[in-house]
């Protein structure tokens, strides 16, 4: 928990998540400010109980203006979402794919692998860095019990897309791909390729072309 939440009672800290919730609507919907009173109809909570939880984080409503909607929401995703841990699963476990699963990505963000996938027997149902790596066959019923909206892929080339194709049973939205196919997927998923050959090229061609940064432009 972050040091404001710390700070505020429990049962203020159990209802953050509900405001939080009806703010970024709000917010979604161009509204700059909200009444107490609004905030109660909505959460369903009284609006004497939702002036003292709010005044445990400074936010002060003022008379006929009510509560500026953006300092809510960046006080709330200030809190909340720095919380959360977002769970990703790996595909793949290679020498790039066990070295993500030996790194401690959590050292310095909110972000953990929760899980890796193989078809290889001989890595499946071993653990590498605390990571269960898992059949290929219970991909998607196992993406879908953790919820997991991101996986990293370091697969070989040819197997990038048919296991894309697969993930459309689940909720990815996101694919970190370190193959070098270029992956057809349905417009709500992101893919962000990364490409380390084709990086370490680019930069060699930099220096031996543009050995002064400075020239650069
Ligand atoms: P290694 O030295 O273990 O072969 P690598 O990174 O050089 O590692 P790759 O051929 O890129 O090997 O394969 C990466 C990993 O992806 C391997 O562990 C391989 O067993 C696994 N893999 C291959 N096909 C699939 C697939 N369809 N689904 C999941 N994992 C796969």
């Amino acid at each position: 928990m972050s040091e404001e939440t710390m700070k505020i009672p429990q049962a203020t800290a159990k209802r953050l998540p509900l405001y939080y919730r009806f703010i970024k609507n709000l917010h979604a919907s161009g509204k700059q400010r909200v009444s107490s009173a609004e905030l109660s109809e909505a959460v369903k909570v009284d609006s004497a109980t939702i002036r003292r939880d709010f005044s445990y984080f400074g936010a002060l409503g003022k008379k006929g203006y009510g509560y500026n909607v953006n300092y809510l929401l960046s006080f709330f995703s200030k809190t909340l979402d720095q919380d959360e841990i977002t769970k990703v699963a790996l595909i793949g476990v290679g020498n790039l794919g066990t070295a993500f699963l030996n790194y401690n990505f959590l050292k310095n963000n909110s972000t953990k692998i929760a899980m890796a996938f193989e078809v290889d027997p001989s890595k499946i149902g071993t653990n590498i860095g605390d990571v269960p790596v898992y059949d290929m066959k219970e991909l998607e019923q196992r993406l879908n019990e953790e919820e997991i909206t991101a996986v990293i892929l370091t697969v070989p080339v040819n197997a990038a897309q048919q296991i894309t194709d697969r993930l459309k049973d689940t909720e990815v939205k996101g694919i970190l791909n370190f193959t070098p196919a270029r992956l057809s997927v349905p417009p709500s998923v992101r893919v962000h390729h990364i490409d380390l050959a084709v990086e370490l090229q680019s930069l060699i061609y930099f220096l031996k072309n543009y050995p002064n940064p400075d020239t650069e432009s």
